[in-house]
């Protein structure tokens, strides 16, 4: 009998489909978790930076108590780091959790959502929790079409969200054409810029996204701890934007939505520089091992700016099912795109050099 409960529009959300945990495919292949490898989560691969691990141990002591519910000393790390006003900043459990407040404090019932085709599962999942419209926008080259969307924006739409660099294709769009997008959209409009992999980006594709913060009221730059700072497990993110925005956010988040061990964390990562470092470094040089062997075994891959490589492994429907179950069969975890309406490719996170040659050598494996 179909579930009689809820919204219609409840009913017709697909769950999002996370990673598969190590201990799962242990369990279900009866492998050893010490052996196994995974690279399906984006997450970083040097783990807990020291620093945030000695902030936590201290931290512990207050947990009998609530989290600060305003993160003042995290908002004020983060104000000084993007010179930005503290009431500029909103905290978010991951900033998934931005996206989601986003939707539910900027759009209602019945109004629309503009975003890419192969764009962030998460945004049709925040579109579609608050009973709005998705506007799916067909990619470009497997990233996001700028001209289209802000030709797709309608009068009922009050929503864009834009990753950059994208997930799970890996695209990256340069900030001229971000800036002529922000010019074109409408003023009642707002563009939520999701920047979880920035810190990824070499120093010459970067950009002060939250310069434009100040020059546009109508835009808000969501940022990450999960990934280049290896915090993923703690969830914590954030975004800037003008205060009439943020004021908004702030009256239908959670009143404790970060915990107390990640506010510690998130302000001794941000001032850990050195960690930053050493994972952009590890990332540059993972991407050229996974593209060189991309290459030599004749495999087509989108170029990526993030920590993960989008690569397509066959032709049929079937092929990203089949070599993603053979890579478990051998203990690799990487990401199978088929939810994404990628289902020949794979979606691969770059880890350390040892993990990266495992995935590559099971990958000649699973195609042979
Ligand atoms: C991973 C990711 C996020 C969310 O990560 P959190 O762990 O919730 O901070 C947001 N946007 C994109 C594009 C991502 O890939």
């Amino acid at each position: 009998m179909p579930n009689q409960y809820g919204p219609e529009y409840v009913r017709a959300i697909a769950p999002y489909q996370a990673g598969k945990p190590i201990a799962e495919v242990a369990r279900e292949f009866g492998l050893d978790e010490a052996s196994i490898v995974k690279l399906a989560s984006n997450e970083n691969p040097f783990g807990v930076p020291e620093s945030s691990k000695q902030a936590m141990a201290a931290a512990v002591a207050d947990l009998g108590r609530y989290p600060d519910a305003n993160g003042f000393e995290l908002k004020a790390a983060l104000s000084k780091r993007y010179d930005v006003p503290a009431d500029w900043i909103t905290l978010g459990n991951g900033s998934n959790d931005i996206l989601e407040i986003a939707a539910h404090a900027f759009v209602q019932g019945g109004q629309s959502v503009v975003y890419s085709q192969y764009s962030f599962a998460v945004y049709a999942l925040a579109t579609q929790g608050v009973g709005a419209r998705a506007i799916v926008v067909p990619a470009k080259a497997y990233g996001h079409d700028l001209d289209a969307m802000a030709a797709a924006i309608c009068d009922d739409t009050r929503l864009v969200f834009i990753a950059n660099p994208n997930n799970p294709t890996g695209t990256f769009i340069g900030a001229g054409e971000i800036e002529a997008f922000l010019q074109r959209v409408p003023a009642h409009v707002i563009v939520v810029l999701d920047e979880a992999y920035n810190e990824f980006l070499a120093p010459e594709q970067q950009f002060e996204s939250a310069d434009w913060v100040r020059k546009y009221p109508n835009l808000m730059v969501s940022r990450t701890f999960s990934k280049a700072y290896g915090l993923a497990g703690l969830r914590v993110g954030f975004a800037i934007a003008q205060p009439a925005l943020t004021d908004l956010m702030n009256r239908i988040r959670q009143p404790f939505n970060v915990n107390s061990l990640a506010q510690a964390a998130a302000i001794a990562a941000l001032n850990d520089k050195d960690f930053l470092e050493q994972g952009a470094k590890n990332n540059a040089a993972g991407y050229q091992q996974f593209v060189e062997a991309f290459d030599q075994l004749g495999l087509e891959y989108v170029p990526s700016y993030g920590n993960f490589v989008l690569v397509r492994v066959g032709d049929d429907d079937q092929a990203g099912a089949r070599v993603n179950l053979a890579l478990l069969r051998q203990g690799v975890i990487v990401r199978p795109v088929g939810n994404y309406g990628l289902p020949q490719w794979l979606r691969i996170s770059i880890g350390l050099p040892q993990e990266n040659a495992i995935f590559l050598a099971a990958l000649k494996k699973a195609l042979a």
